[in-house]
């Protein structure tokens, strides 16, 4: 996978005033605030899970608004690191500025699929399959990253309905945003049919079928032409029996979560079921064979070393702009609610710059209080709030967060 830099950074949030009247949910608990400001160069930093630590089904959960107006009230820099997406980083941010009563910039935000922007160059001319979240926004979050060439399943089953033949019951969803395939699918003349080159699961399949049958395909034929079947597959001569082995597209994950928080009182199977689902027919189509892919988003190190950049650059601008001198950033205090991607990320992530990340978990998500942790955090809290207290008080906080 090619390196991931830190994105171009724009501008930064308009100047913190009245943030805490900002916060539509102060009512109940906040920190007090202290005529002792910390020092502007202070070493440390915050990194916030959404679903489940700041949001639970779209709503704020108590406390967050709180904790995030105080942080952004004292300089102190955090980035919002999710597993989450299917919009684009622009306008995910300007919904959760409004729910949270908070500015936020697309420089503080990374969502699992950003890191996929410093795919482009590789790929910019290449005819990628983007599949996952809502209609075809994840096309345009992909074309909006400088992907010139995307095609969705709902584009391939519209022009080739026979690819999956239990297509009804989607055909409506489809038809509203699916556009002509810019090569036809063609079986008797593989020179000009369509030809993809990378396959990205940006978002949580909806269609989990379609989905399925479509990457299988590719990941069976050759060259990645659609419609054609690799004669390599199988053959015991070759390195992991012939599969994967013959020009098939790379195909790339952005999210391994199995399971996330939503409305419903259990966790729901998020884009790690889609993907062990996937696994699954693959074992059974190769007889288990290696499924060669690239997985980001946390708990994996690349989407810990990408998020620790772009706080490094955020954090610069941050206090660069209030006239501090930037130091050495010493602790991230990562505040997750899932053990298995949150926590396990931050515990073994070892930054090449010294940063050490402490692992805070909440009971407002995922992990279920009373049981134990798969990944065991530095401390469990109930909530953002009560993490953000404890976190600065670890730091030796000066002002009172009572
Ligand atoms: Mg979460």
């Amino acid at each position: 996978m090619p390196h991931l830099t830190t994105p171009s950074a724009q501008s930064l949030p308009p100047s913190p005033h009245s943030v805490l009247k900002m916060a539509p949910h102060s009512k109940q608990r906040r920190f007090s605030s202290s005529s002792v400001v910390p020092d502007s160069v202070s070493g440390f930093a915050f990194a916030f899970d959404i679903d489940g630590v700041l949001l639970r089904s779209a709503a704020p959960i108590p406390g967050a608004p709180e904790a995030l107006a105080f942080l952004y009230n004292h300089n102190i820099p955090f980035i919002l690191l999710t597993n989450g997406g299917g919009k684009h980083e622009s306008a995910r941010v300007a919904e959760l500025s409004k729910k949270l009563g908070v500015p936020l910039t697309e420089e503080n935000f990374v969502q699992s699929h950003t890191p996929f922007k410093q795919l482009v160059g590789g790929l910019q001319d290449k005819t990628i399959l983007v599949t996952g979240g809502d209609g075809d926004q994840c096309r345009k979050v992909a074309e909006k990253y400088g992907f010139k060439n995307v095609v969705t399943p709902g584009d391939i089953i519209m022009e080739c309905p026979a690819i999956w033949p239990f297509n009804q019951i989607f055909s409506d969803y489809y038809k509203s945003a699916t556009r002509p395939l810019p090569t036809p699918i063609n079986h008797t003349n593989p020179a000009h049919s369509l030809k993809i080159d990378a396959v990205f699961v940006f978002n949580d399949p909806r269609d989990w079928a379609l989905d399925t049958q479509i990457i299988l395909d590719l990941l069976l034929s050759k060259n990645g032409v659609l419609g054609t079947t690799s004669e390599k597959n199988g053959d015991p001569s070759l390195p992991n029996n012939g599969w994967q082995q013959d020009g098939q597209p790379q195909l790339f994950f952005s999210n391994p979560d199995l399971f996330w928080a939503t409305s419903y009182h259990m966790a729901r199977l998020g884009q790690g079921g889609f993907q062990a689902s996937l696994q699954g027919v693959w074992d059974a189509t190769t007889n288990g064979a290696a499924l060669k892919r690239t997985i980001i988003g946390k708990p994996h190190a690349a989407t810990y070393e990408y998020a620790e950049r772009v706080l490094d650059k955020y954090r610069a601008q941050m206090l660069g702009a209030h006239g501090g001198r930037v130091g050495q950033l010493d602790r991230v205090f990562m505040v997750g609610d899932n053990p298995e991607s949150d926590i396990r990320g931050a515990n073994d992530f070892k930054s090449a710059h010294g940063t050490e990340w402490t692992s805070i978990l909440v009971k407002t998500g995922v992990f279920q209080d009373g049981t134990k942790p798969a990944y065991k955090p530095k401390v469990v809290v109930n909530d953002v709030l009560e993490a953000v207290k404890w976190a600065v008080h670890q730091q030796g906080w000066k002002g009172k967060a009572e």
